[in-house]
């Protein structure tokens, strides 16, 4: 399941590398995420890593 997260409501980011995949590390969900410290969108957590 891909889940889109919009984080902190600004896309005043660098478009160029476009969103990149992470799995949260405490629910096991998996989401495309912007910027340096994106977080879970089912459970809130920071603990995600990159994939892909
Ligand atoms: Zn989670």
């Amino acid at each position: 399941m891909i889940i889109i997260c919009s984080v902190g409501g600004s896309f005043d980011v660098d478009m160029a590398e476009g969103p990149e995949g992470y799995v949260c590390t405490e629910c096991g969900t998996q989401f495309k995420g912007i910027g340096k410290d994106p977080k879970c969108p089912k459970c809130s957590s920071d603990k995600v890593v990159k994939i892909g």
